[in-house]
């Protein structure tokens, strides 16, 4: 069931319902301009990861300020931006069952949509969905770069599954997704940075062995949050897939060296309960914020934690500073940002304390 809105433009920020998805505005768009800034003159241009925000508001204004599109991880994702005005969708992820395949190639008469692969006969299939639609798939051979997921390993395979690809009158051979998701995390940037040294050697040769048969690779894919900077250093990636860097999560706060973006997205939460010193409950427990990256934070509450999740509760302990009362409302800082966004249909814009919008959360829960 679709949630109502939780709040109405003008309202005070007090007056929100709770729990709700709040944007902080002044500190999102600080987060979107300072990522354009960081790009420009790079050649790398940013092809923001929609897994994060599942927004086709979002995603345009990324555009706006100069991304080349969307990264998507499902089908779903695709549907709803393609259908939410978004000119250019890569899946930066397999989809291997023909109907999935077959929503996508779809897709292709209102969207430019690229699809990744790393299995010969992957290629195949999306060839025979192609070839029936009557169109033509760009699709990108994934590498694993260090990540140990998916991607076939960097060199010798990948030219195969490349060749396989521009081999094919349906398919168009799009270049390489080379995404490292587990060093984003690694809390010391000189771990983070030899990682990503890493990833680049393994693109590097792949590039050059599809260079000498004649694969131009328009596209080299990855980095995120945690380690765009580094692949910019390497200067190899042509797309950077950033996503959480717009809203930010208490995971990318705790690395070393975080980022330089700001707090933009957190969970508004109310005092339920708080009978005994030392402690209040709120709730927001984890229906409300995802914690498998950790427990949320709390806003500006010193001496406040957040130190335990049930399904509807959230429990605080305090530690000196004022006991929080009986229906105040607290910011938290959500562990992970991409699954505490999933779990609403609204975000609530706010600036200023007074909320100024209510944007929905379009592919919220697509499973497919
Ligand atoms: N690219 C791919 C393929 C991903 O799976 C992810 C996130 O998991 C990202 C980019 C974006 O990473 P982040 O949200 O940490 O910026
Ligand atoms: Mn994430």
């Amino acid at each position: 069931m679709l949630q109502a809105p939780p709040a109405e433009p003008g309202m005070r920020e007090e007056e929100v319902d709770t729990p709700a998805l709040l944007l902080d505005l002044d500190a999102f768009e600080a987060n979107l301009d300072l990522m354009a800034a960081r790009l420009a003159g790079t050649g790398a241009k940013l092809r923001a990861h929609a897994k994060t925000h599942k927004s086709a508001v979002i995603a345009q204004q990324q555009m706006r300020r100069g991304a080349v599109g969307q990264c998507v991880q499902k089908v779903a994702e695709a549907e709803a931006l393609a259908w939410g005005g978004v000119p250019d969708i890569l899946v930066s992820n397999q989809v291997v069952d023909p109907r999935k395949l077959r929503r996508l190639a779809a897709l292709s008469g209102i969207a430019k949509v690229a699809v990744c692969a790393d299995d010969a006969a992957g290629i195949d299939t999306i060839a025979a969905v192609a070839e029936a639609a009557g169109r033509r798939m760009e699709v990108l051979v994934e590498i694993d770069v260090g990540a140990g997921r998916c991607g076939v390993s960097p060199g010798p395979e990948a030219v195969a599954l490349a060749e396989r690809i521009a081999a094919s009158p349906n398919l168009i051979f799009g270049g390489l997704q080379a995404y490292h998701g587990s060093a984003q995390h690694k809390r010391g940037i000189e771990e983070r940075r030899a990682a990503i040294a890493g990833a680049a050697e393994g693109v590097r040769r792949t590039v050059e062995q599809l260079t000498q048969r004649g694969l131009p690779c328009p596209i080299i894919g990855g980095a995120g949050t945690g380690t765009y900077e580094l692949e910019l250093e390497q200067g190899l990636w042509t797309e950077i897939q950033a996503g959480s860097y717009a809203f930010m999560d208490a995971d990318y706060a705790a690395n070393g060296e975080p980022p330089a973006f700001r707090q933009s997205l957190f969970v508004l939460s109310q005092v339920m309960s708080a009978p005994r010193d030392g402690m209040a409950v709120l709730d927001a427990g984890h229906k409300a914020v995802a914690i498998d990256s950790g427990l949320p934070l709390v806003w500006e509450r010193p001496g406040v934690r957040y130190t335990g999740a049930s399904d509807e509760h959230g429990a605080l302990t305090v530690e000196g500073g004022a006991r929080p009362k009986l229906g105040e409302r607290l910011r938290l800082v959500p562990g992970h940002c991409d699954p505490t966004v999933d779990r609403y249909d609204w975000y609530v814009g706010v600036r200023k304390g007074r909320v100024e919008c209510l944007w929905p959360v379009s592919a919220r829960g697509g499973m497919a």
